[in-house]
């Protein structure tokens, strides 16, 4: 099994629904488990405009350049720096499965590009966040090339290859198979089949299906390159999707598909297509590491361990000496404070200068996700000294008009005696160019939407604790939504809020995140047995760094079993508190 990667080919959306960095994440495990050589991982070039032009036609193509093309396509609003951004990296992944559909039949094995399956694109229009037909392009680079046998593309993504089979309708050489949910589009074509399940399916109705017809399919049509759509919406816990296919339905499922192919000799091109939320890039680590294994399953971590991870490794590489400022400057701040006299070096936790972070941001790569969202040219300014603890602040523009993140953070060593932890008093994380919509409406505390890098600023954080021999990370979450958000990861301080905090969640589960918050903060549960309404109060919140505090927290005692508490919704009362924006 062979890899081709996309270089530039992920972009991280104003709305955090597509996750940017699943097609490296999968990767990253992958070399991690030895699975894949990274020196064997082919990096691909962008699609050329003649291969795209092959396909779509030219006024749609030109269209695309217009200010406004892609956010329609991707019905957000995005800004005209992030639509650029957009349409290169949706470049560079069609680029990609053309280098491994090229790969493919030269070794007649499996190359998988982790991205690409852009299914919904047609020749004169884009839908459904994708813009180019990759599958389409990279079959029409092939005829030019020469090769006219059959091929099949077999699309489990949860959604209908609507326009992959729009634009084979008339050509009986290419055999567009799909197994979805409901149908974006009735219309046939020479050679296709269209499976339409409904909702609701599990694994059973799902690899009955499959098995009952891509074999006879196979044997009938006897492809020569056959492209796997190994979409993951259909999983169980997939923040788009509507079927409960399991992890393992999912595995076996893949390997199902290979399997028949591998049989048959079916050189085969594997993309990830759909798979929605920070999650998702697990389904696909899973099963392709079982793929490249063989016999074994091999649990991928949870997003933040990897992420974690990753943060460590890159930050292995910067020295104290380039953090704090002791670089081969000539003269450094301490020597200048000793020559002038000055005040004492102002510097975050009595550590890092604002240079020493910048340069830190940048290596972990935090800063590429702050451009890919449209802000060029990143700064960070530091406030060290107040009251309540040091101030840092990341502006996305050097004029420090649009600011993205403010952290106010302490040491603190009364929190939890015994441990020393990175308090943070406040922490903004906001995108000042987007705006609120009816499926993003505002939420309490908020002036901006969120930023949506809440997970990477914290694992910047850890690493943090790592240099300063903290022991993790608390903070005070102010309202429920970002507490909802850390509960998984990160503990109560007071053991008593846990059953309480838990009956919460479990009041509000299934509903929206913004009438989830609505209910909480403005007295809309009220306690099962006292009739009492449930008043929010701001909760501390610890996140475990360090292995003392790590099994801390695991021999940690669980409070008396009292009855728990139960909370029932009820409508808001009007005039209740309203917690200040
Ligand atoms: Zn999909």
């Amino acid at each position: 099994m062979e890899f081709v990667v996309a270089p530039h080919g992920w972009v991280r959306l104003p709305a955090g629904l597509l996750d940017p960095w699943r097609g490296p994440r999968v990767l990253d495990f992958l070399e991690q488990e030895g699975l894949v050589d990274p020196r064997r991982v082919r990096r691909s070039t962008p699609a050329r405009g003649l291969d795209l032009a092959r396909v779509h036609d030219l006024d749609y193509l030109e269209g695309l350049e217009l200010p406004g093309a892609t956010e329609r396509a991707f019905g957000m609003r995005l800004g005209d720096q992030v639509e650029q951004r957009v349409l290169r990296a949706h470049r560079a992944q069609v680029g990609a499965t053309v280098q491994a559909a090229g790969r493919a039949l030269e070794t007649g094995g499996v190359v998988v590009h982790p991205g690409g399956g852009f299914h919904h694109a047609r020749r004169d229009r884009a839908a459904g966040f994708c813009l180019f037909n990759d599958v389409a392009i990279a079959v029409a680079r092939l005829r030019d090339l020469g090769f006219t046998d059959r091929i099949a593309v077999i699309d489990l993504d949860l959604h209908d290859g609507d326009g992959t089979r729009s634009i084979f309708a008339a050509d009986p050489s290419v055999h567009t198979y799909s197994i979805h949910n409901r149908p974006w589009d009735d219309a046939g074509g020479a050679e296709s089949t269209s499976i339409a399940l409904g909702s609701g399916v599990g694994d059973e109705r799902y690899l009955e299906a499959l098995r009952a017809t891509l074999p006879p399919l196979l044997d009938r049509f006897r492809p020569r390159l056959a492209f796997f759509l190994a979409g993951v919406d259909v999983a169980e816990d997939d923040d788009l999707g509507d079927w409960r296919i399991t992890a393992g339905g999912i595995v076996a499922r893949d390997a199902f598909v290979l399997g028949e192919l591998g049989a048959r000799r079916v050189p085969a091109v594997v993309l990830l297509a759909g798979g929605y939320g920070e999650e998702a890039w697990r389904h696909a680590a899973r099963s392709l590491a079982r793929l490249c294994h063989g016999r074994h399953a091999i649990e991928p971590p949870s997003t933040s361990e990897a992420l974690v991870s990753r943060f460590r490794g890159l930050a292995r590489e910067l020295s104290a000496a380039e953090l704090g400022g002791y670089g081969d400057e000539l003269l450094t701040a301490e020597d200048l404070e000793e020559i002038l006299g000055a005040a004492p070096a102002r510097r975050f936790l009595g550590f890092y200068t604002g240079g020493g972070i910048e340069l830190a941001l940048e290596r972990l790569g935090y800063f590429a996700d702050v451009r890919s969202l449209g802000f060029d040219s990143p700064v960070v300014e530091l406030d060290p000294g107040g009251p309540e603890g040091d101030i840092l602040r990341v502006f996305g523009d050097g004029e420090r008009r649009e600011l993205l993140v403010e952290l106010r953070a302490r040491r603190d060593r009364r929190a939890l005696p015994g441990f020393e932890l990175l308090w943070l008093e406040w922490l903004l994380l906001q995108n000042p160019r987007a705006s609120f919509t009816a499926e993003r409406p505002r939420l309490p505390g908020q002036t901006f939407p969120g930023l949506g890098m809440l997970r990477e600023t914290m694992t910047a954080l850890v690493l943090v604790c790592d240099r300063l021999k903290l022991d993790g990370i608390g903070i005070t979450a102010a309202h429920y939504h970002p507490a909802s958000q850390s509960i998984a990861e990160m503990h109560l301080l007071d053991p008593a809020d846990e059953p309480v905090f838990a009956a919460v969640c479990a009041a509000v589960r299934g509903l929206p995140i913004p009438e989830a918050s609505r209910l909480v903060e403005l007295g809309g549960l009220v306690d099962e047995a006292t009739g009492e309404p449930y008043r929010w109060r701001p909760l501390s919140m610890l996140y475990p760094v360090s292995e003392r505090l790590r099994a801390w927290f695991a021999a940690r005692e669980r409070p008396a079993a009292g009855p728990a508490p139960r909370f029932l919704r009820r409508e808001p009362v009007p005039g209740a508190a309203v917690p200040v924006p």
